[in-house]
Formats: C-alpha cells, sequence, structure tokens
C-alpha cells in the first residue's frame, strides 16, 4: 500500500483547518492539527497545557521542543503508520529539521507539501468571521463557510464562539510570527521539491478541488 505524508502549512486563517477536516474524511488518515492538540490539552489543564496557554494567548509560539514531542509520540505509536495530515506543524525551521530527522530514523519520509497561501488582509478578514464549535473545534466562517443554523456546529451540536487568539490585535501578532518564524519554511521545502502552493483566497470547495487534484499527482510513499 501506498503512503501520504502530508504537510498543510500556510498561514493562520488560511484554510488549514476546514481543508484537513475534509481530507481525513476523504483520506481516512490521522489528521494532526498542533493548534487542535494543544487547545485540548489547556483546557484539560495537562503539564503541556499549563506550559502553552501563555504563548497562545499572545499570539506567540510555543516552544519548539514541546511541538517536537507531541508529534514524535504520534509518529511513533504506529496509528500513522499508513500516512498521516499534519496541520500548524512544523511552524518554525527547527520543528520542521526535528520532522525530518524523525521521519529518517523511521525509514520514511515526506510526500509533499501544501501551502495553502493568502494575503494578510484576506487573513485579517477570513479571521475575524472565523467561529469554532466550543465542544470539538469544528471551524466554520460565517461568510464563506456558514453552518446550517447560526450558532450552532453541524457536526457536535455545540455553540459555535470566537477564539480568543482571533481577536485583532492578536492575529496582527501572529501574522508577524508567520512571517518571521513559519515562511522560511516555503523555502525550506521548496529546495526539497516538495513544495506545492494552493491559492487559498477561493471558496472552500474550489480549494479542496485544487488540493485533490494536486494529490492525485503526488508520487506517494511505499508502505507495507
Ligand atoms: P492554530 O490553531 O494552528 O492557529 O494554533 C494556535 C496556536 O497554537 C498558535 O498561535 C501557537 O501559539 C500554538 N501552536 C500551534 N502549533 C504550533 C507549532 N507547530 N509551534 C508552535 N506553536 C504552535
Amino acid at each position: 500500500m501506498a503512503n501520504l505524508n502530508l504537510i498543510l502549512l500556510g498561514p493562520p486563517g488560511s484554510g488549514k483547518g476546514t481543508q484537513g477536516e475534509r481530507l481525513q474524511e476523504d483520506l481516512d488518515l490521522p489528521y494532526y492539527a498542533t493548534g487542535d492538540i494543544l487547545r485540548a490539552a489547556v483546557k484539560e489543564k495537562t503539564d503541556v497545557g499549563l506550559k502553552a496557554q501563555e504563548f497562545m494567548d499572545r499570539g506567540d509560539l510555543v516552544p519548539d521542543e514541546v511541538l517536537i514531542g507531541i508529534i514524535a509520540d504520534r509518529l511513533e505509536s504506529g496509528e500513522a503508520d499508513h500516512g498521516f495530515i499534519l496541520d500548524g506543524f512544523p511552524r518554525t525551521v527547527p520543528q520542521a529539521e526535528a520532522l525530518d530527522s524523525k521521519l529518517h530514523e523511521l525509514g520514511r519520509s515526506l510526500t509533499g507539501v501544501i501551502l495553502i497561501d493568502s494575503s494578510d488582509e484576506e487573513i485579517v478578514r477570513r479571521l475575524s468571521g472565523r467561529r469554532v464549535s466550543v465542544k470539538d473545534g469544528h471551524v466554520y466562517h460565517v461568510e464563506f463557510n456558514p453552518p446550517k443554523v447560526d450558532g450552532i456546529c453541524d457536526i457536535d451540536g455545540s455553540e459555535l464562539i470566537t477564539r480568543d487568539d482571533d481577536k485583532p490585535e492578536v492575529v496582527r501578532h501572529r501574522l508577524v510570527q508567520y512571517h518571521e518564524k513559519t515562511a522560511p519554511l516555503v523555502d525550506f521545502y521548496k529546495q526539497q521539491g516538495l513544495l506545492n502552493r494552493i491559492e487559498g483566497g477561493e471558496p472552500p470547495e474550489k480549494v479542496e478541488e485544487s488540493i485533490r487534484k494536486l494529490i492525485s499527482t503526488l508520487s506517494l510513499e511505499e508502505g507495507s
């Protein structure tokens, strides 16, 4: 069987979460969204959550070693042996290097990186309309991807709210962090011949179609 080892890269609010959820359903692969993993840890007040919260509240990145540990655990667990979708990781060059060496250690490699790109202006517009379900964090947008019933999640039935870090001043800080620390990954993966750029400013259905087409052209990792 061929394995799909995929990274979704892009600025906050470019649609990675929406597309990741759709891909996960389609491809039946484990989907690791590090923002969701960290928010769950904060909610449960685990050691990782207690450590991460102050960084997240400010819109700063959580230290690399915390994230590298989280992803290494999942890759070593066996549940991702037939492929995975990473969303929000890696977000720095040291995280990308750690991922490369972990995969190398496991005799594996990345299939491709999908950059869902968007302008800063578009991102501010999107994040101000973004709503997430209180229960499981399913993502909506009041204008581009509304729920069937106003204010209620289609999937888990819980209330839809604005994330604290989607407030305008925190969004601006997250964008600065993205340009400084995460954008260098575009070149990092370009040099490895893994980067595929998708225009994220389109409606979610169009972005999904572009991603699907792209995935069908990727050469898959040979697995067992
Ligand atoms: P997200 O939901 O992907 O926008 O992530 C929300 C927040 O979680 C970010 O603003 C960071 O504080 C933190 N976070 C998520 N993934 C990472 C990562 N790979 N490295 C550092 N911090 C992260």
